[in-house]
């Protein structure tokens, strides 16, 4: 049976970006992924400039706290009009140009101002809270290289380079849907033998805090053509298909059939991890296909570990992840498990930094134990015993 690693190697190998497009810098831009270098037009800052509300001095002058003439003020927007002599210092605001002759500013709460002349309380070194023409960027200098995520700040230096249009990666599509003739959705009252569907909301959530543009197809009953049809929509539709449920050996787990009937191609089946043995991960053409189990914890987990990252590859993401850092554990910890295993935690804020502790967890059908955390652990199989402060690989997933 295969290793979660070989596994996710295996999605990973076969996941392609999908191709970039021009993308406008709104809110959409947010998390998506440039696939071009982006330089700068201009020097910035475009002249020397006060970082602070205070006067222009000429260093030189300023060796002991002197008492200067104020020729001149500056508001931000505003250009001086006359160069800097000995003896002379210029009101600059936040922001402002310096003047010609001026290499310091010095804040004005260090100073004392009497009619027009100021008085420094201390001497001034070059270059104090000036910071000068081109030192942020130079014009040609790239200062987004392709590749980069699109975070606020990111959005910002764009803008202030001056585009409103970037070409980017965009998001993903991915179709959900679900299989099972017990399902019914909320908020419908379940009869004899029938369940809620949970795993709809939660993995279309999923993909949507992924970054993908989600979409829920709904339902397919435990019978072929529906279950053809519904995953055939998905196929056209989508960058990605997740179905949850049926994935396994029993009587009425037709998904991995149809789907080879459909014409996607199976790359495996099984992975010898816990919770969710069975997943099934195919390609039909280039789209990706996942099968997940049923049962909630197994469809969490196994959309974090191996849809996640084939989500963010699609999205031109240089580090798919998933991430495991190593945390200490909050409390003494034993388990057994007969497969490497992905347990639910919470990670906590101590003095001495965060700590991760399992989650109360009664397995793989049990989503309110889930629901609490925010972490899964990694543990080997085979009994465990640890200590508090024992470190363990750890996965956010918040
Ligand atoms: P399956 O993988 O289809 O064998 O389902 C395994 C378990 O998960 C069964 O108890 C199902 O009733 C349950 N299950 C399957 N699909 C869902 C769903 N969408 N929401 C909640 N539970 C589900
Ligand atoms: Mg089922």
């Amino acid at each position: 049976m295969l290793e979660v690693e070989e596994a996710l190697a295996k999605v990973l190998e076969r996941t392609r970006a999908i191709p970039p497009v021009q993308t406008a810098l709104g809110p959409a831009a947010l998390g998506r992924v440039l696939s071009e270098s982006v330089a700068s037009d201009l020097d910035s800052p475009p002249f020397a400039k006060s970082l602070m509300d205070g006067y222009a001095v000429r260093s030189a002058d300023a060796a002991n706290p002197v008492t200067l003439a104020v020729i001149e003020e500056v508001a931000a927007g505003a250009t001086p009009t006359r160069a800097l002599g000995p003896g002379q210092a210029t009101r600059v605001m936040t922001g402002a140009p310096v003047p010609t002759g001026a290499d310091a500013v010095i804040p004005h709460e260090q100073t004392e101002l009497t009619g027009d002349t100021v008085q420094l309380r201390r001497a001034v070194k070059a270059g104090e809270f000036v910071l000068g023409r081109g030192r942020e960027m130079a014009a040609g200098e790239v200062v987004v290289p392709a590749g980069t995520v699109m975070t606020p700040t990111v959005i910002g230096l764009l803008a202030a380079v001056g585009r409103t249009v970037v070409v980017a990666h965009s998001a993903a599509r991915l179709a959900v849907l679900v299989t099972g003739d017990e399902l019914i959705e909320a908020p419908g009252v379940p009869g004899p033998g029938q369940i809620r569907n949970s795993n709809g909301p939660m993995l279309t959530a999923q993909a949507t805090r992924a970054g993908a543009q989600a979409r829920y197809l709904g339902i397919a009953g435990d019978e072929r053509d529906g279950l053809r049809e519904l995953i055939r929509a998905g196929l056209e539709s989508a960058d990605l298909v997740v179905l949850s449920g049926g994935v396994s050996a029993g009587k009425y787990d037709f998904v991995p059939d149809v789907l080879r009937d459909l014409g996607v191609e199976s790359h495996f089946h099984k992975i010898r991890m816990k919770p969710g043995k069975p997943l099934f991960y195919g390609t039909h053409d280039q789209t990706p296909v996942f099968g997940l189990p049923g049962n909630p914890v197994s469809s969490f987990v196994g959309f974090e570990l191996f849809v996640r990252p084939a989500l963010r590859k699609l999205g031109g993401q240089a580090i798919p992840g998933p991430v495991f850092v190593p945390m200490p554990l909050a409390a003494d910890f034993a388990a057994n498990n007969d497969r490497p295993t992905y347990a639910p935690a919470w990670l906590e804020a101590t003095p001495s930094g965060l700590r991760v502790r399992p989650a109360p967890w009664f397995g793989s059908a049990d989503l309110r134990g889930l629901a609490r955390a925010d972490a899964l652990i990694r543990l080997p199989s085979g009994p465990v015993s640890y200590p508090a402060g024992h470190i363990v690989a750890t996965m956010s997933v918040n």
